[in-house]
Parts: C-alpha cells; structure tokens; sequence
C-alpha cells in the first residue's frame, strides 16, 4: 500500500499541528484551511480511500465519526454547527489517498459543494 504524507504525520516524520490522538486515530489541523477551524481526522490504519474501507474497519470508522462529535463538543463548535466531509476518489477531490475526514466549522457554510 502506497505510503503517503499522513502516515508520515502518524510516524512523526513530518510536523503537523496535532490535536487528538488515540492508539487508533490522529486529528491535526489542515495545511490550507477553509474554515476558522479546518481538523483532518484519521485512522493510523492506512485505508486509502471510503470506498476501500471492509466490514471489519466498521466499528473503526464509528469511533472515528464520534471521536469528531466528541471534539466539536469539548472545542465548542457542536452547538452552533459544523460540517463533516470525506472526498473519495478523484471526482470526490481527493489529493490524499489516506482515508480522513474533514472537520470545518466556524463560519456558515454553503450548500451545494463546489
Ligand atoms: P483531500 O483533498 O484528500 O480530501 O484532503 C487533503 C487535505 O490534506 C487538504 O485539505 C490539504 O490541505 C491537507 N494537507 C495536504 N498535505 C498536508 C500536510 O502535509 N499537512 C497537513 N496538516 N495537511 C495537509
């Protein structure tokens, strides 16, 4: 499986801006933000993308979905609202073929996507 940039993040050999982290999940925040607060949260297991993720990665991907609902809660965002998105694949606009999910909140945002 093709190494990228996040499992780079996971082992630490490149920086970034971590803000949770368990033995299982890492949340940093993103590079290039869209929003006053813009988290990336991964599983450390390198699944490339939603559509290559298997029935055992199940209970994997619920933990990851509440450890985000978790984090707007202690981070003060979940009442006023935020969004959660995973681009899958090339029409989805991923650049980062490590399965995450986008965590943006801060500001209004808008509907349809871009
Ligand atoms: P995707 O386009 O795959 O859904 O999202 C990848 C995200 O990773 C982009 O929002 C991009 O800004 C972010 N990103 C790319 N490289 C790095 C990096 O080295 N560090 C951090 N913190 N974010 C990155």
């Amino acid at each position: 499986m093709a190494d990228t940039i996040f499992d780079k993040i996971v082992r630490r050999e490149i920086p970034a801006d971590i803000v949770y982290e368990n033995d299982e999940l890492l949340a940093f925040r993103d590079l290039n933000p869209q929003a006053p607060v813009h988290v990336l949260f991964i599983p450390k297991k390198a699944i490339p993308t939603l559509d290559d993720a298997a029935p055992e990665d199940a209970a994997l991907l619920g933990r990851l979905l509440l450890a985000v609902a978790d984090y707007a809660r202690r981070e003060g965002f979940a009442e006023q609202g935020y969004r959660v998105v995973n681009n899958c694949r090339e029409y989805g606009g991923q650049t980062v073929y490590h399965l995450h999910l986008h965590v943006l909140a801060g500001r209004r945002m808008g509907w349809p996507p871009g």
